[in-house]
């Protein structure tokens, strides 16, 4: 029998099996004693008991560190990026291998920017997903509008186009620790948060995607996380949403008592 989780806040009720999910991209910013740091400042911060998983994502470089740290506590360990080939001669790429040696749960794959500044595209973030499934990694496949897609009333078909090539090939049974991250590129780092109704229409567009090609069990397992300038003060509200399961944090998950804030959301 499925374990369901009750939230409630406000009087509005969530029901649903899917355990939430708080992660920290920590982006290009602390070297490796920083990094150890802030994780057992916030591992501190959170203690043992909880129903929230917690993953920060700090640079490569301090990832074996900080998985050393971290052994102890609640929190988990992801990366930013990864490269697909499992060795061989690609000079500054990180291997799946190489990620599951240094600790790592989970990988950041295809955030918006990655595909920006770095050319990343639907077709490698495919294949990144998977090596990711291959090596057990759990992908946190990101993907998000422009504002100027938003506001030619794109988003669906954007949503529609990068999910569908960067899921292609998968069966349902690869994907059952896929974590989809929707990051509309306007809110990230920007101080602009989309709306929680803007939140949650995506979200169950996303849902209802995943449940047209993979069934309605995986759909209503896969979390959906929200990104984009999320703070503790907005957080409570989003994930009060039915299909917000989560969120991946950047900017305030740099401060572990910022961040610890948001894990300790109330619904
Ligand atoms: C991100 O980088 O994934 C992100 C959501 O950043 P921020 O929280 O700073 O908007």
């Amino acid at each position: 029998m499925l374990h369901v989780q009750t939230f409630s806040t406000k009087g509005i009720k969530k029901m649903n099996d899917r355990r939430p999910l708080i992660a920290g991209n920590w982006k290009m910013f602390k070297n490796g004693p920083e990094a150890v740091a802030a994780a057992i400042k916030l591992a501190n911060l959170l203690g043992k008991n909880h129903d929230v998983d917690v993953m920060i994502a700090p640079p490569f470089t301090a990832l074996a560190q900080v998985s050393d740290a971290i052994k102890e506590s609640r929190l988990s360990l992801g990366a930013q990026n990864l490269f697909w080939e499992f060795e061989g001669a690609y000079t500054g790429e990180i291997s799946p291998a190489m990620l599951v040696s240094a600790g790592c749960e989970y990988v950041i794959i295809g955030h918006s920017e990655r595909r920006q500044y770095f050319g990343e595209t639907d077709d490698t973030v495919n294949r990144k997903i998977s090596a990711a499934v291959d090596h057990d990694l759990k992908p946190i496949f990101c993907v998000g509008e422009s504002e100027k897609e938003r506001e030619s009333n794109a988003t669906f078909s954007v949503l529609d186009k990068q999910v569908t090539s960067g899921l292609k090939g998968f069966s349902s049974n690869q994907l059952k620790a896929l974590i989809i991250a929707y990051e509309p590129v306007w809110a990230i780092g920007t101080g602009k948060t989309a709306t929680t109704d803007q939140a949650q229409e995506v979200h169950r567009f996303l849902r209802a995607m995943l449940e047209n090609s993979y069934g309605n069990t995986l759909a209503k397992s896969i979390r959906i996380l929200y990104g984009g300038s999320v703070k503790p003060d907005n957080i409570s509200e989003l994930m009060a949403m039915d299909d917000v399961d989560g969120a991946l944090v950047g900017g305030a998950s740099l401060d572990p008592e910022t961040f610890s804030g948001i894990v300790h959301f109330q619904i």
